[in-house]
């Protein structure tokens, strides 16, 4: 038979057991204060900008993937943190531009503005030439 006293022990010890269970699992996981979801933005790289206030990836402080759809055929494509850092920091796009066409839609306005502007020259070019003809 057990003594009192090793009956309380034993007891104290299981309660014990029983409250560190409850602060275990009321705990919330720890995370830490900024997580960290895509690459950093470096502020010094990006093109200079005042007018409409801190842009909120920079007030993030990383990029993160963002959803678009194509504005010409509709296609939801992903313009990810990378692409983000890399159209901000390298090519100094705009800090308040964003995606509007999906890779293909880009390459095709992207060859119907060269075509535009080979023509376009093309005519300033003959109308220079007639001028030129013409007051011989
Ligand atoms: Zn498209």
């Amino acid at each position: 038979m057990k003594s009192g006293k090793q009956k309380r022990t034993e007891i104290k010890v299981k309660r014990k057991q029983r409250v560190a269970k409850i602060h275990s699992r009321a705990k919330p996981p720890e995370r830490p204060l900024r997580p960290v979801l895509g690459p950093p933005v470096n502020e010094a790289l990006l093109a200079p900008y005042k007018s409409y206030g801190v842009p909120d990836f920079v007030q993030r402080g990383f990029y993160v993937d963002m959803p678009f759809q194509c504005k010409d055929c509709g296609k939801h494509e992903l313009w990810t943190g990378t692409q983000q850092k890399w159209w901000y920091e390298v090519a100094k796009g705009s800090v308040y531009s964003g995606p509007l066409r999906c890779r293909a839609c880009r390459r095709k306005e992207q060859a119907r503005r060269d075509e535009a502007r080979r023509v376009h020259l093309e005519g300033l070019e003959r109308k220079a030439r007639r001028k030129r003809e013409g007051s011989k």
